[in-house]
């Protein structure tokens, strides 16, 4: 017999929802949670639809762990520390296997970061996730689109571009037919699909980075529409432009593997988004401090430009290129 509503819940999602700070987790109608006095509550909330932001038939465990992925990524964007999240979730029947990976990918993160799950709601729909996240942060010292200031490097974390090109080879199109199968690569499309889609969605986070860049960096972002579309909600919240070399964008090591064409391997790690990497400025006297910070997390940190007055110029090798591309947007 189908596992019951109440049953689920229980077997799925209430292994861990308790934590410091949690005076009430799941059972009630609301969990209780204690902030103390110094700090101020981050919250975010962010929803995975099949079919617009993973595709049919992936993996469950990866859905779970990306999902809270995304929402624990805008915690780290504002240098907040993840305290509690709740999950709602629409599952079109109660399929354990589904549930038993699922659960296994989201705690897989959630208990890296010693987060717990404290509520949430359950319902019969088309495959969707909605994970609300909760952290804190000292108070006035969140990371806020609105503090680059004239003449601060602007840096980001990780690697950018894979995840779109992950996106690109699961639509098939005509377009990356054709480009992997010049490249010699449409025999091994189906595995290359699967290894960048999987590194793509089993993206580490930066939380505890985040945290301590607070010291150093009062302004910051996660990279989720694109590095150009995300870096202009920075440029415009602080009214500033800036510079960015384009050469210096970290790509992935599978880009020079693959021998993809230059032009595209710039274009993903543009435009392409799904990164959720950290994008952030500082004051470039404090890079020396930025450099040991890095190594101390594991955490590569390439700087990528320079705030500037006026608009956004990007160079590649000192030529300015066209940016008419739009950045991805739902609507
Ligand atoms: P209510 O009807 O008051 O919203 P429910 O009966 O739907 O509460 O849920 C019972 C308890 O289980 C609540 O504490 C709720 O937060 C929790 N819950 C429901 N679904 C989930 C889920 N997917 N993950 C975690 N907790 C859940
Ligand atoms: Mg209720």
């Amino acid at each position: 017999m189908a596992i019951s509503e109440f049953e689920l819940i229980k077997k799925y999602f209430t292994s861990n929802d308790r934590g410091e700070g949690i005076s009430l987790g799941i059972g009630d109608d609301c969990a209780l949670i204690n902030v103390p006095s110094e700090y101020e509550l981050a919250i975010t909330t962010d929803t995975q639809n099949e079919g617009i932001h993973f595709f049919k038939d992936t993996s469950p465990f990866l859905l779970g762990y990306k999902s809270l992925l995304v929402n624990v990524s805008d915690l780290a964007a504002m240098g907040a520390k993840p305290y509690s999240f709740t999950l709602s979730i629409n599952l079109p029947d109660a399929d354990e296997r589904f549930l038993e990976e699922f659960s296994r990918g989201l705690y897989a993160l959630a208990s890296k970061l010693n987060l717990p799950l404290i509520g949430g709601n359950t319902s019969k729909g088309p495959l969707s996730i909605s994970i609300s996240a909760y952290g804190l942060i000292k108070k006035g010292r969140a990371m806020k689109r609105a503090n680059a200031r004239i003449n601060d490097g602007v840096y980001v974390t990780g690697t950018l571009g894979l995840p779109a090109f992950a996106v690109d080879l699961g639509y098939r199109s005509e377009h990356i037919c054709k480009l992997m199968e010049n490249l010699s690569l449409n025999k091994e499309y189906d595995s290359i699909f699967n290894h960048c889609y999987e590194k793509g969605m089993l993206i580490e986070n930066r939380c505890a980075f985040a945290s301590a860049l607070t010291e150093l960096s009062t302004c910051a972002i996660d990279i989720s529409d694109g590095l150009v579309g995300d870096l202009s909600h920075i440029l415009k919240a602080s009214d500033v432009g800036a510079v960015i070399n384009i050469e210096e964008l970290p790509k992935p090591s599978e880009f020079k593997e693959y021998k993809l064409p230059e032009e595209y391997q710039d274009h993903l790690c543009m435009y392409g988004g799904g990164d959720y990497e950290l994008l952030f400025t500082m004051n470039e006297t404090f890079e020396n401090r930025l450099n040991t910070l890095a190594q101390s997390f594991y955490v590569p940190v390439k700087r990528i430009g320079t705030i500037k007055n006026g608009t956004l110029e990007l160079l590649k090798h000192g030529k300015m290129i066209d940016y008419r591309e739009k950045p991805f947007e739902h609507f």
